[in-house]
Order: structure tokens, then sequence, then C-alpha cells
């Protein structure tokens, strides 16, 4: 059965990142927000304007220039998506993986979860850091744009059980802090082997027409950048306890892979390692 990845979550939340870094292993093409591209109201004005994280703008990318038709067509997305799986299967062999970073829950992962071997990522960023970088982008109130963190990934969440599919669970602040051991967590739970190729995305076979700018700024592809800048704000500090209830929710989503552990130890800070240490090495 053929494989799909499929990173899901909210926007803004570095799947763009996580799509490149993937799809410099040599077993997975990554391909971008694929439900953008089949949904695009100027599908032409796309393919003619938008640079391919390839480096080729999308009419002259090697993968997409063959699909430009069926991107514009009439046809349902569930029909593309037949179509992109064939010229898909095509071109790089039956085994390749397919990687789809279209995040939202649309019908069509019912579809995908039934026909193939589907491994959703869901992928999170903190609550606190989406807010603050969703406020500095729009400036809508910082109470506005939490709740909506929330009420956003309980829909996503929801749809997703609904539809029973398997989810593998990744926090941005855990991929871009740890990137290392984060990546073989997720290898190990798409099943291929750990590259460390992914470590750096400017590597990526990908070809992503929608999804992020980052997708071609150079600086960003070569490496896992924190964005830290929410660390500073005071407007933040200030309401973080009127939405301490968001913080199950948070921790469960963001930090799972680095904090649970047998021994509630937390990565290579935990108590257990250093104990073990200072017996070792201390008089
Ligand atoms: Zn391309």
């Amino acid at each position: 059965m053929k494989k799909v990845i499929y990173i899901a979550g909210l926007g803004h939340s570095g799947s763009t990142i996580l799509d490149m870094a993937l799809g410099c292993h040599s077993k997975i093409v990554g391909l971008g927000e694929i439900y953008a591209v089949f949904n695009k109201k100027n599908p032409d004005a796309l393919f003619k304007n938008s640079t391919c994280s390839c480096g080729e703008k999308g009419k002259d990318c090697d993968f997409w220039k063959d699909l430009q038709e069926i991107s514009s067509s009439e046809n349902s997305t569930k029909k593309k998506y037949k179509k992109l799986i064939s010229v898909f299967t095509k071109k790089y062999g039956k085994d390749m993986i397919l990687l789809d970073s279209s995040k939202n829950s649309y019908p069509y992962l019912k579809f995908l979860n039934k026909k193939y071997d589907l491994r959703v990522i869901y992928l999170t960023r903190d609550f606190r850091n989406w807010t603050y970088s969703r406020f500095e982008r729009t400036g809508k109130p910082m109470i506005f744009l939490a709740l909506r963190w929330f009420l956003e990934n309980k829909k996503l969440l929801f749809v997703l059980k609904k539809y029973k599919i398997n989810k593998m669970s990744v926090g941005y602040e855990e991929l871009a802090l740890y990137p290392e051991f984060i990546l073989k967590k997720i290898s190990a739970f798409v099943n291929v082997e750990f590259s460390e190729n992914m470590l750096n995305p400017d590597n990526t076979n990908s070809h992503i027409i929608n999804g992020n700018i980052s997708r071609i700024d150079k600086e960003k592809r070569t490496g896992f950048f924190y964005d830290s800048r929410w660390l500073t704000s005071g407007r933040l500090m200030r309401i973080t306890g009127i939405l301490s209830f968001l913080n199950k929710m948070n921790n469960r989503l963001v930090y799972s892979n680095i904090s649970e552990s047998k021994e509630g130890d937390f990565y290579i800070f935990g108590k257990q390692k250093k104990e073990t240490l200072l017996k070792e090495h201390n008089e």
C-alpha cells in the first residue's frame, strides 16, 4: 500500500520547514499544501508567479509542471488527488513516500486513510508562541488569538478522531530546539531510517509551491532556528495566567516527546542523567 505522510495542525506552526526536512530523505518527496494548490481561485497565477522550494517557478518545476491542468479543472479534490498520486508514482516509483502538508482536517483525509497507508504528524506550536506571532502579524487581541488556538486545535483533533486516523503529536518547540531527537522519532513513526540529511532542510527534494515563504529563504533553509521573540513580551506575560487552562493541552501536544518518559525525565536535562554522572564522576 502506498504510504502518504500528512502534516496536520494550525497554520503558522512550522509545517513548511518540517515538510522540507522530511523531504531531504531519499524515500520522501514533499509537495507542500496540496489542498491549497488544488483549490486556488487562480491557479494560473500560482504556477506563473510562485517559486517552488526547488527554485523553479511552478510552471517550470520538475514535478508541478505536469499538473497545472488538473489543478485548474473542476474535478473534486479526491479525483485530483488520485491523478496526483498516479503522476507521482510514475515519476518516483511506487515505493516513494508522498508528503502532504495541507494541515487542515479536510474531508479527503478520510479517503486517504482508507486507500493508503496514511501517517499523520500533528504539529503544534506552543500557544504562547503562536499567539505572540499572530499578534505581531495581525494586531488582533491576544486573548482572542489564544482562544482560536484552543478551539481550532479541538476541532482538528475531533475530526481526526472521527475519521479514526492515528497520529503522532509533535511540537514546533521540540522540533526547533531538538531537531535530531525529534526527526529520529518521526522517522520511526513513518518507518524510514533517520538520515542526517534531514538536519539541513536546504537539501530538500520537496516541491512546495504553496507554503510559507521560508521555503525559499536561504538563511532559514540551512537548519532549525527557534523564533523566541515571545519570551520578551510583557503583554503576553500579563495574560498567560488567565489562559492557564490551556496548559494541559499545550503540554500534551507540544512537549510529549521530550517529557514523557517512564522516569518523568525531561530529555537530556532530566534528573536521572545528572545523578548518574554525579555518582560516576564526582568525589
Ligand atoms: Zn519544484
